[in-house]
């Protein structure tokens, strides 16, 4: 099956009112392109639900801070088509920044709960960036379901407050993360891990991984676990670590007692890599996650 492209807002809309006029249900999958096999398990999960599945791919100058990489963020269209096709997407949205930002944008959507700690704190534009944008797609593609991946799950709780906050009418869907055979979750920025940096960087998920293998074995206290997973990362010369967190799993606030769900978090560099991880651990035991 070929992919629609479609690179401006109004025919978008036309061709989705028209399928849900139809009856078709819509299907989301907000990327930034340069598509990875994490990508298409979200568009292979829209796929089995939606009857039909838009991905958009756009990098959203909004979610950069200043001195990040905006300018060198990789690309590959052709490559990023025959991935939504393979996975089963059947539209490509594709917009310019003066399509989707005419003129300097006056409107920000910004998520007060849950955005100050971790990415919010080392990224502190950030957050607001990906809300403003992810309203806007909202707002262009009308009542669906949005697919998000839980590799990014600040951003996933997030978007998901935001839409029950202003009763969006689109369900949102956390997708598991699809992670390498050696523990390192894909991602588009990968491709700035030279090869040594590519040896190190699984670090990150063994950090998590050490974290959560001390509170199987029945560590309650929070700091403790904290401190071993600081200890893997600064172990790898290579790595600068950025913060290594045990929240949550609703509000993101750090705990400082194991006892009931939690979710530990990591973000270090690497190189020019900056890289976020993030797994689940309740009562003791890993959450099994999918791993490709
Ligand atoms: P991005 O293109 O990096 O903005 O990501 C677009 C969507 O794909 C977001 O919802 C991400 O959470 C999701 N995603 C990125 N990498 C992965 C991964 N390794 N596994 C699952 N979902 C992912």
């Amino acid at each position: 099956m070929t992919v629609e492209v479609i690179e401006a807002i109004a025919p978008l809309r036309a061709r989705l009112d028209g399928a849900r006029r139809a009856g078709s249900t819509i299907g989301l999958v907000p990327t930034m392109g340069f598509l990875h096999a994490g990508h298409a398990s979200l568009i292979e999960t829209a796929a089995a639900s939606d009857d039909l599945v838009v991905v958009t791919s756009f990098v959203n100058p909004l979610q950069f801070g200043a001195g990040e990489d905006l300018d060198r963020y990789p690309s590959d269209p052709v490559g990023d088509e025959r991935v939504v096709a393979t996975a089963g997407g059947r539209l490509l949205f594709r917009p310019s920044v003066a399509e989707m930002y005419p003129r300097p944008m006056s409107t920000t959507v910004s998520v007060a709960a849950l955005t100050q700690v971790m990415e919010g704190a080392s990224r502190p534009t950030h957050f607001d960036g990906v809300t403003t944008v992810v309203a806007k797609l909202f707002s262009i593609v009308g009542p669906c379901r949005a697919y998000f991946g839980e590799k990014d799950f600040q951003q996933l709780t997030i978007v998901r407050r935001m839409t029950a906050d202003l009763s969006l009418p689109v369900e949102v869907v956390g997708c598991p993360t699809v992670r390498e055979f050696d523990g390192l979750a894909l991602s588009s920025r990968n491709v700035y891990l030279g090869s040594d940096e590519r040896v190190a960087a699984p670090v990150l998920n063994r950090a998590l991984r050490t974290g959560a293998g001390l509170i199987a074995d029945g560590e309650h206290d929070a700091a403790t676990v904290r401190a071993a997973m600081r200890g893997v990362i600064e172990d790898e010369p290579m790595a600068r670590l950025d913060y290594v967190e045990v929240a949550d799993p609703d509000t993101l606030e750090p705990l400082d007692r194991c006892d009931e769900a939690a979710r530990l978090f990591g973000a270090m560099r690497l190189g020019r890599a900056r890289l976020i991880d993030n797994i689940a651990v309740a009562h003791g035991l890993f959450i099994a996650e999918e791993v490709r």
